[in-house]
């Protein structure tokens, strides 16, 4: 529901922006001074909240925009200039999006964090230099309703949105979803650039958009575990106290983890957990998943009696059983392990792993959640001693 909501908002930005737009210019004077410098206003937040989390993307990708929105206003009566500055924008503003959404997050001021600057930086002063040498150019006549951008600038945004959105549907990362927000906005603001009220709905709707992308990481660094991207223990103690008096804890533990770790190396560990992580969230329906530590997880089944949770925990069970983890060459062991045990791996390149599960259903008897958890936890260890993959009931 929150992910939903989180893809959602930036879009439900731009629709208020646009509802925003068509009056803009009808407004009375006061409200058009405020929307002028409602950008300035929001970029500080933006910038703020970017320079906080350390988040250097979203920190040159909003600097970029504020440097050409500035380039933008101070252009706006002199229509070859504008035409100019807009042309070079609508280039250089799909592609950052794309270098900066695949771009690693480094931190702002280290070195990769400099390189990023540098790259803005040259880009501004070439794009300066660009308008500037229009200053004497013959006035061109502008269409009143919207300003044309050129065809490849137009291709070119169409291929970063698609770009990002298909990394966005495999990856699941949301700042991807932020950054095709921004490119359909910029893309639109660009078309208004010649009328500023409307551009500066537009650039603050960027702004909101980036700030929202930052609340966001903000709460996955507090709520997500950072390895799996499943909610954290954190998460976990939260949603526990919100706990109604129905309710399931499941807890759910990869077998012979160790032997993975000891011969394929911690880096394939990490892999089989992360891929783990998302079997069990892919399948979890209305519960919620959480990494409870090291490769125990937690699965939380809110208003589900224990004989509704048993059949959905086979299905996990049964999933992660069939999917096979596959194997990078340079991750493939010289020797044959001897350590695997039956179930745990098969084959040359594919490791196979299995988990067990114990749930716990909340009774009277059972006073608190953490009663539960413990509960789910003694079943855990039956279906421990009981061969493994399986699940067990308390
Ligand atoms: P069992 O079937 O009884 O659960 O056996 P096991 O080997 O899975 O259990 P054990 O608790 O002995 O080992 C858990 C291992 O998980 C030990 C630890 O090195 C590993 N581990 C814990 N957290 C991580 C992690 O974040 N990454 C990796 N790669 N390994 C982890
Ligand atoms: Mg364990
Ligand atoms: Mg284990």
């Amino acid at each position: 529901m929150r992910r939903i909501m989180t893809a959602m908002a930036p879009f439900i930005v731009l629709f208020i922006g646009w509802a925003l737009a068509i009056k803009v210019e009808l407004a009375n004077e006061a409200v058009q001074s405020l929307v002028r410098i409602l950008p300035y206003l929001f970029v500080i937040f933006a910038l703020f909240m970017s320079l906080w989390y350390q988040n250097s993307n979203s920190f040159y990708l909003v600097c970029f925009i504020l440097a050409s929105y500035i380039f933008t206003s101070v252009t706006a009566t002199k229509p070859a200039m504008l035409l100019k500055a807009v042309t070079m924008i609508s280039i250089f503003l799909p592609i950052n999006a794309v270098w900066l959404g695949f771009s690693k997050e480094r931190g702002i001021f280290s070195t990769y964090g400099r390189n990023k600057a540098i790259i803005i930086l040259v880009e501004l002063i070439w794009m300066f230099m660009s308008v500037i040498g229009k200053a004497n150019a013959q006035a061109v006549e502008l269409n009143e309703a919207v300003m044309t951008i050129s065809i490849p600038a137009f291709i070119l945004f169409v291929l970063a949105i698609g770009i990002l959105l298909a990394s966005f549907l495999l990856k699941k990362q949301s700042m991807d979803l932020t950054f095709v927000a921004i490119l359909l906005t910029g893309l639109i603001a660009l078309h208004f650039a010649h009328r500023p009220l409307v551009m500066a709905i537009f650039i603050t709707a960027i702004f909101v958009i980036d700030v929202i992308a930052m609340f966001d990481v903000s709460y996955s660094l507090a709520f997500r575990d950072t390895l799996t991207g499943v909610l954290s223990r954190r998460a976990l103690e939260q949603e526990l106290l919100k706990l109604g008096s129905k309710y399931c804890i499941a807890i759910a533990d990869l077998d012979h983890f160790k032997h993975i770790n000891d011969n394929f190396g911690h880096d394939v560990g990490d892999e089989v957990l992360k891929m783990v992580a998302s079997v069990l969230q892919n399948y979890s329906g209305r519960a919620k998943v959480f990494r409870y530590g090291g490769e125990e997880f937690v699965i939380l089944f809110a208003g589900m009696s224990i004989n509704e949770v048993v059949p959905q925990l086979e299905r996990m069970r049964k999933a992660i059983e069939r999917r096979p983890f596959v194997l990078r060459a340079e991750d493939r062991p010289k020797e044959k392990p001897e350590k695997i045990k039956a179930g745990s791996s098969k084959g040359r390149g594919v490791i196979h792993v299995t988990m067990s599960f114990g749930v716990a259903q909340k009774t009277e008897l059972l006073k608190t959640s953490q009663d539960v958890i413990r509960k789910a936890d003694e079943a855990l260890y039956k279906s421990k001693n009981g061969g493994r993959n399986c699940v067990t009931r308390s």
